[in-house]
């Protein structure tokens, strides 16, 4: 079929999401010019970028510096971006099917994983997602119930989240004070007691999943020394086979072997990484102060089970850093059990079959994995196939652009446009300057909303 759109009557797609994923699949779409494109990008907060913004740590700015060019792409005259606009609440499946031939949804995965361990409910056992949400100022994980009155702290994982909260719990204030962190979690962290920070893994050095370059970092902390047991590295006979040919794994052993062997400087803090060992058991009375822990080996397949020899650790907070969750979205069909959204390359499937005209990417997509990067070819991939169906897709009844500001102003939603976002982004960065910091994050939604359609 020859392609029905041109200028005139462009191709309307409705992108979920303005994380990297919604932003990348943006940018796909308008790199091409076999279609002429016309794109809206939605996020159910004012701000673009998702986990750029809320997932990056604050002093890790240069990774955040991928925003100049998520930027742009949001700047280009056939895409408007619309914050503070959630699908479902805002938008429903029909107002999508009303004003856009396709929609792709790129909602990344904002729940988390669970130990399914007693004690889980204690006061004091805390998902990273919401320790990061929190100190990175997301609107929702203000108030977040977190004590740092406690010397030691359990982090469950062995993944670059795991590293990134480590480091943040290990860096003094006045370090912490150079970032763009949220206030209200430099003020907590400004009165940390936490001497001992745990990384616990239930797989060997081998199989751990950080990256060097992020682990590295770990050892290199002004204020924490790191500790880490040389038994613990010692590999069976299946590891080391695993770990021929994987320059990446091998050098993570090599900076963990150097780590062994390095004395303790006396610094006020301690990161201890452990390996093969896994939480059985959160202890308290009314709230977290102990982690029973169970010995591991590996079986035939590198899978950790358990020995019977167990330990515990005093810790007065469990922060689990056990992977990231998809959320379902109404209307939308779900896999709960992998926590994405049902798909073939990115074309959504609604029980087996091709939705036509629904589209994901990114996490919610393939489950969270993969770094910022990983997004653009992911997108890609989803926008290629979307275009491949372009010209077979059921045509929008009211796909003028129009018709979807009319419909926002006629519910009364207080959307923020891509000028209203530059004047919050504009403000945030000069406070932040009078401080020599990269930006002063403003985190409560009204104040947003205000800032920004001031
Ligand atoms: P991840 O890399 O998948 O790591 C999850 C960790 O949790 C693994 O060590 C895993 O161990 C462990 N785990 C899972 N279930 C467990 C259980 N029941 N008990 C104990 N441990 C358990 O996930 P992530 O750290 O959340 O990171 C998500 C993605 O974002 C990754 O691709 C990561 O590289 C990326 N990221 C990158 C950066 C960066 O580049 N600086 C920063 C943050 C995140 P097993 O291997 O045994 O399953």
């Amino acid at each position: 079929m020859a392609n029905p759109f041109d200028i005139n009557r462009p191709l309307r797609v409705a992108v979920i999401g303005s994380g990297p994923s919604g932003i990348y699949a943006a940018e796909a779409l308008i790199k091409q010019s076999e279609i002429p494109v016309s794109v809206d990008v939605f996020d159910r907060l004012p701000t673009p970028f998702g986990l750029v913004r809320y997932g990056v740590a604050p002093d890790h700015q240069t990774i955040k510096s991928v925003t100049k060019v998520m930027q742009k792409v949001l700047q280009d005259p056939r895409v408007r971006f619309w914050g503070n606009v959630a699908y479902g609440r805002d938008l429903s499946q029909a107002d999508l099917r009303r004003f856009y031939d396709a929609v792709i949804y790129a909602v990344g995965a904002s729940s988390d994983r669970h130990l399914d361990i007693p004690g889980e409910e204690l006061p004091g056992n805390l998902s990273a997602t919401e320790f990061v949400a929190w100190y990175n100022g997301h609107p929702d994980y203000q108030s977040l119930p977190l004590r740092l009155d406690v010397k030691g702290v359990a982090v469950v994982g062995m993944g670059n989240v795991a590293v990134d909260v480590t480091r943040i719990l290990a860096k003094s204030a006045s370090e912490l004070a150079q970032t763009d962190i949220a206030d209200h979690a430099l003020a907590v962290l400004a009165q940390s007691q936490v001497t001992d920070i745990y990384m616990l893994g239930r797989r060997g050095p081998a199989q751990a999943k950080f990256t060097t370059k992020e682990l590295r970092e770990l050892g290199e902390l002004a204020n924490a020394d790191i500790v880490v047991r040389p038994e613990e590295l010692e590999l069976d006979a299946q590891s080391t086979a695993w770990l021929e040919g994987q320059p990446a794994l091998l050098k993570n052993l090599e900076v963990l072997r150097e780590f062994a062997a390095k004395p303790l400087m006396g610094k006020p803090r301690r990161i201890h990484l452990r390996f093969l060992v896994s939480p059985v058991e959160i202890l308290g009375q009314g709230r977290v102060e102990r982690i029973r822990l169970e010995k591991n080996r590996l079986d035939e397949k590198m899978n950790a089970v358990g020995t019977g020899v167990f330990e515990e650790l005093e810790v007065g907070l469990v922060l689990r850093s056990v992977g990231y969750k998809g959320v379902p979205l109404p209307e939308v069909p779900f896999d709960e059990r992998k926590g994405i959204i049902p798909n073939r390359e990115g074309r959504v499937l609604r029980e087996g079959q091709v939705a036509p005209g629904e589209y994901t990417a990114g996490w919610i997509k393939r489950g969270p994995s993969g770094v910022i990067g990983t997004n653009k070819a992911d997108a890609a991939e989803t926008v290629r196939l979307l275009l491949e169906d372009a010209p077979h897709l059921p045509r929008a009844p009211e796909p003028q652009p129009e018709a979807l500001t009319e419909h926002l102003k006629r519910k009364g939603v207080a959307f923020v446009t891509l000028e209203d976002w530059l004047r919050l982004d504009q403000l945030e960065c000069t406070q932040g300057q009078a401080q020599g910091r990269p930006r002063i994050k403003i985190t409560r939604l009204e104040e947003m909303l205000k800032q920004a359609r001031a």
